[in-house]
């Protein structure tokens, strides 16, 4: 007897199965299938990365529409669980909808994330929103492939005025994708700013880094400005001030802004002077900033330590957990008696744990006791997936230090 035909022919979306065996976590509720738990055949390395395609375990249970891309590690990306979902501008509304509600309850005014990819059951899609302006990275072939329809259901559901893609983080790599910055409607403007804690900064989507605001830190900056009333105040790894700004904003006493990319302090300044705040702004790596501080005996009552990954993929991990560790130390050092280390980590491959081990370390070598006041991380418009605890990304500490 001959088998059945892989493809039916009643249907348009190729219809792909797993091994026998790989079906448990998808069961269970995980987003994604992994490459070696396809049951291959050759014209599925022949579909386009980032179609659509039913997914079938070996028993016949369906796990419904998903992207496909035969060129990335995580082959299958769960999208809907009905396999004949239509997946175009109506669905995208559906699903940004929703995305818009939930931040709506925690956030009074339209800045924030939007959407925070398989969290909001939109695998691989973030987007930032600036009020009427709004900047996305389509992170997976998939959403590449329906940047029109996502574009679309955008402007049915804003106002929209601009969207940009910016397309340029290393995570397209790994699914075939090259990189690119692409206006797809309307414009952005140069004078682009949020207002968080009454400080006003400017944005720059276009040009700075990422989508050009870390929203991901907005309860942290909050803590910190909570404290920083007469204090001396570090911001490490500033970028455009989010911390430092709106510390001398509170009341701080003394605030040292240290980054290592000009183009980041140049916002800094302008929102400083935007404000009418008092900050001194130093460009220089961080870690030789710090040894030279400490050089002088300086002391301040925050440090805050908010650095780029340093743990880019997992074999970086122990290069990266020592990074860590001396960063703690070397912060630690200037710290005032009584005073706050605040350090965070934005490496996905640094599970909370370790990262508090790293810090814990660093503490030690620096022959500091304190006690841990906070230890958190985003905020919930950064919500993430039950099943990817590594989305959970950021990880922040606030330490007392004795
Ligand atoms: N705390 C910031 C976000 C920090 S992002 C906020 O709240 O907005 C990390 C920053 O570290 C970037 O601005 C980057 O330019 C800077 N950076 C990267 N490597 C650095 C180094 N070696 N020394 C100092 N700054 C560095």
């Amino acid at each position: 007897m001959r088998p059945a035909p892989a493809i039916a022919t009643d249907h348009t979306r190729p219809l792909v199965r797993l091994r026998p065996e790989a079906g448990r976590r998808l069961k269970a509720g995980h987003p994604w299938a992994f490459s070696n738990e396809i049951a291959m055949r050759p014209d599925l390395r022949a579909l386009p990365p980032g179609g659509l395609i039913r997914l079938e375990g070996d028993d016949g249970v369906r796990f419904g529409t998903c992207f496909y891309n035969p060129q990335s590690l995580i082959a299958a990306r769960r999208l809907d669980p009905d396999p004949e979902a239509r997946i175009d501008s109506g669905w995208f509304g559906l699903r940004l909808a929703e995305a818009a509600s939930l931040r709506r309850r925690f956030f009074p005014t339209p800045f924030c994330r939007l959407v925070h990819a398989e969290a909001d059951r939109l695998p691989g899609l973030i987007i930032d929103r600036f009020g009427p302006f709004v900047v996305l990275e389509a992170n997976t072939a998939g959403m590449d492939r329906l940047l029109p329809e996502i574009t679309a259901a955008l402007a049915a559901l804003l106002p929209l005025q601009g969207l940009l893609a910016r397309n340029d983080s290393p995570a397209r790599r790994l699914e075939g994708l090259g990189e690119e910055i692409r206006l797809l409607s309307g414009a952005i403007p140069d004078a682009l700013s949020v207002v968080e804690g009454g400080v006003s900064f400017p944005v720059d989507p276009m040009h700075g880094q990422k989508t050009g605001w870390y929203y991901d830190q907005r309860e942290s900056r909050d803590r910190v400005a909570a404290l920083a009333h007469g204090a001396r105040l570090l911001d490490l790894f500033c970028h455009t001030g989010g911390f430092g700004l709106r510390a001398a904003a509170a009341g701080a006493a003394r605030v040292v802004l240290v980054d290592s990319s000009s183009a980041a302090l140049a916002l800094a300044e302008k929102a400083a002077e935007r404000n009418r705040l008092c900050a001194e702004f130093v460009r220089a790596d961080a870690f030789s900033a710090m040894a030279e501080l400490a050089s002088r005996g300086a002391q301040f009552d925050i440090v805050v330590c908010d650095p780029p990954p340093f743990i880019p993929t997992r074999k970086d991990q122990a290069a990266g957990l020592r990074g860590y560790e001396r960063m703690a130390r070397l912060a630690a050092a200037l710290v005032a008696p009584g005073g706050f280390l605040f350090a965070a980590s934005c490496s996905h491959h640094a599970a909370p744990e370790s990262f508090a081990e790293a810090v814990a370390r660093g503490l030690a070598r620096a022959a500091r006791g304190g006690r841990i006041v906070y230890a958190g991380g985003a905020g919930p418009d950064h919500p993430t997936h039950p099943h990817l605890p590594e989305s959970a990304y950021l990880k922040t500490m606030l330490i007392q230090l004795f």
